[in-house]
């Protein structure tokens, strides 16, 4: 048995044979051109008619896959028309005198060169993408068709890389797994195979190879480990792996696509809750109507230093594109009490719960918010974010955000730096003051979120760190139910919504006396999507 190791890019356990898949390397060879003004005219019209085949592919994965499958095609699209892209090639045929097929190849070879050596491995990512479009134009230059792979039976699907398209045009039916040996887990072959709920282990490196063509394998795409030949206790143990997550899928698959419901026409919305980027793709997967919470604090104590503004803008971009268009909540720096760093050089609190936090210190260090709110700001042009302020406790606070707001969209106008002017503002009610005080909160904001860890932990005076305490930490105490009651009314007499980002959405206990108070949306853990879909849908 050979073991090789890789990134898990979606769990889930694929058995069966390996077809190795290797690209009809089209070797495009250089030749000298005397017309570049002709030349230019042939790259030109390939441009064009890709472009035209990624509007057709668009359509077609719309029908089979939903639209942010389907928005690949449309980036691809777009990227056909980046200036640098066609300077690139242009002059490459005008002043070497070349044929359009050698300077788009050699202008792919240097773009994509470009992007791997980035150390954002989101960027990384994109040289797939460059890949891609730069052989569609040379496929439509030597007038070859579309390359497609048909399969006869089901197989894992191994190869050095796959493109979007070459991803998306397989017949899902029959590819068990994708092993992969380059490839980032942002890309979008990786987001394709989490949404089409297949089984990958990507980057594997040169310990795949060909030679394994036609053998038996198990692809654990959960763990990210392959196993070629595998020895009949692996068999084994992988077979039960695999049994008992098909009979959980199973179970959910049936909720996937379905409204939140209940059975009296009460709509609702499920959506996720997730702590890094990466969870993205969980939410996705388990059919999130959007993000409810996106807790940006993982930016910060990820890093050893402030996280900067573009790296925080390229971040929150990434969520919102991955959403395609989904609503995005991410919350605003929510750091001291248990969340320490050191880099903030945050004194020692005899009460850190009660002391300096969240947006008490984005007030009082303006600088650190400001560079917050710019990144969203900007990252706003490239979905549909919100952004939500954490432990408020009264009117003045958030007036003072909107004041600090409004400086910084100045800043990015006088610095000429696009952002998106209108932006959904909304507030987590996680204190007792902001619940009692929710009516005249209600005007200043678009939407609550209440936060009913922290809220539990306020109203009752119980640490919610303090597990000696836990038999006291009780989140469906009849204060707290009042304080969720009176803050949904509050907020639905000014015609905003509220929704609930605490753990107690996902208690299905209190489904039904949530949806009685009105709450209009709940944010949970990706994997509480579905059974939650499944419970509101039995609510009266
Ligand atoms: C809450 O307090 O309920 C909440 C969602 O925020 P956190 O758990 O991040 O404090
Ligand atoms: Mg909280």
């Amino acid at each position: 048995m050979i073991t090789l190791n890789g990134k898990s890019v979606y769990g889930g356990i694929a058995i069966g044979k390996i077809l190795f898949y290797k690209k009809k390397g089209k070797s495009v060879k250089r030749r000298h051109i005397e017309n570049a003004e002709a030349e230019k005219k042939r790259f030109q019209s390939a441009r064009t008619d890709a472009k035209e085949e990624l509007k057709q592919l668009y359509i077609r994965a719309l029908e089979d896959m939903g639209e942010a499958n389907a928005m690949i095609f449309e980036t691809h699209e777009i990227m056909l028309d980046d200036m640098d892209y066609i300077e690139s090639v242009e002059n490459m045929i005008e002043t070497q005198k070349i044929n359009a097929e050698y300077a788009v190849a050699s202008t792919s070879d240097n773009f994509a060169k470009m992007f791997e050596a980035m150390d954002d491995p989101y960027m990384q990512g994109r040289a797939a993408d460059v890949r891609d479009i730069s052989e569609r134009v040379i496929n439509h230059l030597c007038g070859a068709g579309e390359h497609r792979l048909k399969l006869s039976e089901p197989v894992i699907i191994a190869a050095e890389d796959l493109t979007p398209s070459e991803t998306v045009q397989l017949d899902k039916d029959k590819v068990l797994g994708f092993i992969t040996m380059l490839g980032s887990s942002t890309s979008h072959t990786a987001i394709l195979a989490r949404t089409m709920n297949i089984p990958a282990v990507i980057g594997v490196g040169e310990g795949l190879s060909e030679k394994y063509d036609g053998r038996y394998a198990v692809a654990d795409g959960t763990a990210g480990v392959i196993y070629i030949d595998p020895d009949e206790k692996t068999m084994a143990s992988m077979q039960k792996k695999r049994s008992e997550e098909i009979q959980e899928r199973q179970l959910l698959e049936e909720f996937k696509g379905k409204e939140n419901v209940t059975r009296t026409g009460k709509k609702i919305n499920i959506f996720a809750n997730i702590g890094n980027i990466s969870d993205v793709g969980l939410a996705v997967k388990n059919d999130a109507g959007g993000i409810g919470l996106f807790r940006s604090e993982f930016l910060y104590l990820e890093n050893d230093t402030y996280p900067t503004e573009e790296q925080q803008f390229r971040a929150y971009r990434q969520v919102a594109e991955n959403m395609a268009g989904k609503k995005v909540i991410i919350r605003t720096l929510d750091i001291g009490a248990d969340k320490k760093i050191g880099y903030f050089n945050l004194a020692k609190e005899e009460n850190p719960a009660l002391g300096y936090r969240a947006i008490r210190i984005c007030l009082t260090r303006p600088e650190i918010f400001k560079t917050q709110l710019r990144a969203l700001y900007r990252a706003a042009l490239f979905g549909n974010i919100s952004i939500m302020f954490p432990m408020i406790t009264s009117v003045w606070e958030v007036r003072q955000i909107k004041k600090i707001i409004e400086e910084v969209k100045t800043d990015l106008k006088q610095q000429g730096i696009p952002f998106k002017e209108v932006v959904e503002l909304g507030i987590m009610i996680e204190t007792p003051a902001a619940a009692i005080i929710s009516r005249e909160l209600a005007k200043e904001v678009d939407f609550f979120s209440i936060g009913t860890n922290d809220l539990t932990q306020y109203t009752l005076a119980v640490d919610r760190q303090n597990t000696a305490l836990d038999a006291f930490y009780d989140p469906h105490h009849p204060a707290l139910l009042e304080l969720i009651r009176m803050t949904a009314e509050n907020a639905h007499a000014q015609g905003k919504w509220v929704g609930i980002c605490g753990e107690l959405g996902a208690d299905m206990e209190m489904t039904e006396t949530l949806l009685d108070m009105g709450i209009d949306e709940l944010s949970v853990s990706p994997a509480m999507i579905l059974p939650l879909r499944k419970k509101v849908r039995e609510c009266e």
